[in-house]
Formats: structure tokens, sequence, C-alpha cells
């Protein structure tokens, strides 16, 4: 075996047989920005063994004060936060197996996407693609590490399938959008994140080499107090979840097409069905008409006060409005219905 891992395996609860059992893990990391670019590196570096690395978004310079595996040339060129994180990745560590998927996890993909893995890891921003994770980890029994931050305060739970409640017992709807506080209109610090990250990924660990220690206690952290509660939490005896196993949101029938990213000024237009769209034919048309920046994953059409950003798979996302039908009107007008 490498002596790339000399002290891990010297800690006595890794070991020899421990090492192994990591490098044979394969692990899923759903959202690849502030937090799950950190868990990634964590955990690639500690030799997990397969990394699946889901991200919808493209790296943007206010991201690199706490997306900490990102580079100021990732932003300008644009890439996707899934390919960029697959190359500084390998770099850190070429003998793991990554795999980088620029798409948005939705109920017609996430058992596509979600499955096939050991654990998954919660690295979005949004309760939709949780409740979407939560629904595929109790359909096929896989363990999830959820993590969340606004500000300087976060929480981590880890949810064991058949063992602990689930996030639904946690949260049973979404909260509506006034009441909540999200990482842009509240802020948050780099070193907070950094702290639950590793948090996160100390979890996943744990996860892979000792599955039968499941709990389900909820931390909830303040960092700027420097405190941690832990709050044991029972499954919600009415759960939909996990109690009637009635998954809402994976079959479909809750969630939008049309999505307002909220304190963006943008919103995020789901497409329908499967079609890819030739970003370099839509390129060429879209010049007559504005500014155009295009690579082979992204393209962005700029004609103030609007901005389009497509991806191959037709989802794009309009800036400069938050309203649902104005965005729809101007996905249609530049890019097709
Ligand atoms: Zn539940």
């Amino acid at each position: 075996m490498s002596d790339r891992y000399r002290r891990q395996r010297a800690f006595h609860q890794v070991g020899e047989a421990g090492q192994k059992r990591l490098s044979e893990s394969r692990v899923a990391i759903c959202g690849m920005g502030a937090l799950g670019a950190m868990v990634s590196e964590r955990l690639c570096r500690m030799g997990i063994g397969s990394l699946r690395l889901i991200d919808r978004d493209w790296v943007e310079l206010d991201n690199l004060p706490r997306q900490a595996l990102y580079t100021t040339h990732d932003a300008l060129e644009l890439r996707p936060k899934a390919i960029a994180s697959q190359a500084h990745l390998l770099a850190i560590n070429p003998d793991i197996a990554l795999e980088a998927v620029v798409e948005d996890i939705t109920f017609e993909n996430a058992e596509q996407w979600l499955t096939g893995v050991d654990c998954i890891v919660d690295g979005t921003d949004n309760f939709e693609t949780r409740y979407l994770i939560n629904e595929v980890a109790w359909k096929h029994k896989i363990p999830w590490v959820h993590a969340g931050i606004v500000g300087v305060s976060g929480q981590a739970m880890t949810f064991f399938p058949g063992k602990t409640a689930c996030f639904r017992c946690l949260l049973p709807d979404v909260p509506p959008i006034e009441q909540m506080q999200t990482c842009d209109s509240a802020g948050v610090l780099g070193a907070a994140v950094g702290v639950i990250a590793s948090w996160q990924a100390m979890d996943v660990v744990k996860t892979l080499l000792q599955p039968d220690t499941a709990d389900s206690q909820l931390r909830v952290f303040d960092l700027w107090e420097g405190s941690v509660r832990k709050l044991r939490l029972p499954a919600a005896s009415q759960c939909w979840v996990c109690q009637k196993g009635q998954y809402d949101f994976l079959t479909g029938s809750a969630g939008a097409l049309a999505r307002v990213l909220c304190g963006r000024g943008a919103v995020q237009i789901q497409s329908k069905g499967r079609d890819t769209i030739r970003l370099e034919d839509l390129a060429v048309r879209l010049r007559l008409e504005g500014d155009v920046q295009v690579n082979p994953y992204l393209l962005r059409f700029s004609r103030p006060p609007h901005s389009v950003s497509v991806f191959a798979d037709g989802r794009a996302i309009v800036h400069g409005t938050e309203s649902p039908d104005e965005a729809r009107k101007i996905y249609t007008r530049w890019i097709g219905g």
C-alpha cells in the first residue's frame, strides 16, 4: 500500500482495514459550492475511492472567498464547478476515480446520479433538492450527510434510512420564501464554511467506516459564539417519507419547473424532456443579437438589462428578473420554447 496514507492508517479507528474500506467506497456530492467543494477536497485527500461531483452552476468571482477549490481562472473561463473541481482534485490525488456531472438534480435524474454510492453528501443550497436526496436515500437505503450554513450559523445531521429520523421529520414542508434566510441575503463567512465542511467530511468517514454507529443527532453551530448544540431527533410518527414511504418530490408531484434563485436576481428555467442544445449553433444565431460567450458546457448571452446562461441540456438561468413569467418569456424569445 502506498505511503500516502501512512499517518491516516496510524490512527486506530482507521488502520489498514479502514483505509482499504475508504479506498473501495463511493460517494456522491450533490452541489459543489462552498460546502461541497471543501468536503470533496477532504475526501479526495483521504483516498475515498470514487467521488461523483454533481453541480449545475459555473464558477463566479464572488464564489472565491469561500469556495476553496476554485480559482480566478475558473471564473473568467465560466468553467462549470463539476468540471473545475474534477481537474483540481485530479491534481491533488490521481489515484481515485472522479466523475463530473454538470446537471441540475431533478426528480427525473435524481435516482440516476444519487444511487450506486455508499453515501450522499448534501452540498446544495435549496430545500427541494434536499427533499429529493432524502427520498432517493430512503428508497435505496443510502445514508446521507446533511449540512447547511447561513452567516456563521450552521447545522449538520447524518440520516440512516431505516435507523434514524429523516430530513422531512426535521422539516415537513419547504419554508415560505419570505421566511428563508439565504446565503445571499445573510452572507456567509469562508472560515465558518471550513468548520462545517470538515464536520460533514468527518461524518462521511465515520459513516463509511462504522455504519452501525448511526444516531440521529442534529448539531447546531454558532461559530461566532463558538458553540455546538446537539439535539436528539426522533422520527416523526406521521412522516410521509420514513413512515409512509410516500415520495412526493421524487415522483414529481411536488417541486417547480421555474425556480426563483433568491437574492441573485435570477430565475432558473428547467428544460422539459432531455433535448440537447447545440451551444455552438445557438451562439452563431445569438451573436447577431447581443454579446455571447461560449464553452463546451455553457453559453452566456447578454442583452441588457437581461442575460441568459444556457447549459447543453437546455436548462437556463435568466438574470435580471425575479419573475418566473418574465423569465419564461425571455427564454422563449431568445433560446426557444
Ligand atoms: Zn421522516
